[in-house]
């Protein structure tokens, strides 16, 4: 006789969403930084909208997506749950910018002058201001994307110039690395560039680095904003995407 064992997927997301956070709450910890410092968000791309609800109803409110077209196909699905918090993380062509500006509420990967400039002025006026981050282009960067560290200030003028985005951090995706401590000297010119930033503005307050394999390393440079997709979610079916 086999028994068939139900695989309850919102029940194994809310497990894996709690696993998850108390693993932030001890890395803050060791990192003696303050509880609560680090906001965790649910990276949900390829996944299937019942995926986002059952982890909506284990409390979670802050999504990202990857891909402009399915972040936007869920954002109206999912229209009813007025609370979630959308986070646009992907490359941005500059064609799909107006999906962008009319759907999400924070978009981490502005990584060029012609991108923030039309987000502001496809973003209407009824909608509270995009919360924007600067993709940093940190040594070890796998993909070309981000701006390079020298050109942050010509960045940062740009964007707090711009009315209807505002400027909450930096963003950054390394390259993998070997150990812990590559992790962090690889983040270190980064923890220094944000505090620096954050210093002179108090509407800057997100560093969104980490991700499944460098959460300790992460949290240790400062980030306020980890962004999990497997650990989660489990692992990801690209066969499965068109
Ligand atoms: C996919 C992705 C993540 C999450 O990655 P996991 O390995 O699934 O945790 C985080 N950030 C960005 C920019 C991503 O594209």
């Amino acid at each position: 006789m086999t028994i068939e064992v139900e695989h309850n997927e919102a029940e194994d997301i809310k497990i894996n969403l709690a696993l998850v956070s108390q693993q932030i709450e001890q890395l803050v910890q060791q990192s003696q930084r303050e509880a609560g410092c680090v906001r965790l968000l649910a990276v949900s791309k390829t996944k299937p909208v019942s995926a986002l609800e059952g982890a909506y109803s284990a409390g979670q409110r802050a999504f990202g997506e990857n891909y402009v077209q399915e972040a936007v196909d869920k954002y109206h699905t999912l229209s009813h749950l007025t609370d979630i918090e959308w986070h646009f993380i992907g490359p941005i062509q500059s064609n799909k910018s107006r999906l962008i500006a009319d759907t999400m509420d924070w978009v981490h990967s502005v990584d060029r002058e012609k991108i923030a400039r039309r987000l502001s002025e496809q973003r209407s006026a009824d909608l509270p201001p995009l919360n924007v981050c600067i993709q940093i282009n940190i040594s070890g960067e796998s993909s070309k994307s981000g701006v390079a560290l020298s050109e942050l200030n010509s960045m940062v003028d740009l964007i707090t110039g711009l009315p209807n985005l505002r400027l909450r951090g930096l963003m950054a995706i390394p390259a993998p690395q070997e150990n812990y401590a590559a992790q962090c000297a690889v983040y270190e010119p980064l923890r220094q560039a944000f505090l620096a930033l954050s210093k002179s503005d108090s509407m800057i307050d997100t560093l969104s680095i980490g991700m499944s394999g460098d959460l300790s390393a992460a949290i240790d440079s400062g980030s306020t904003m980890v962004r999990v997709g497997t650990a989660i979610f489990g692992a990801r079916d690209y066969s499965a995407k068109v």
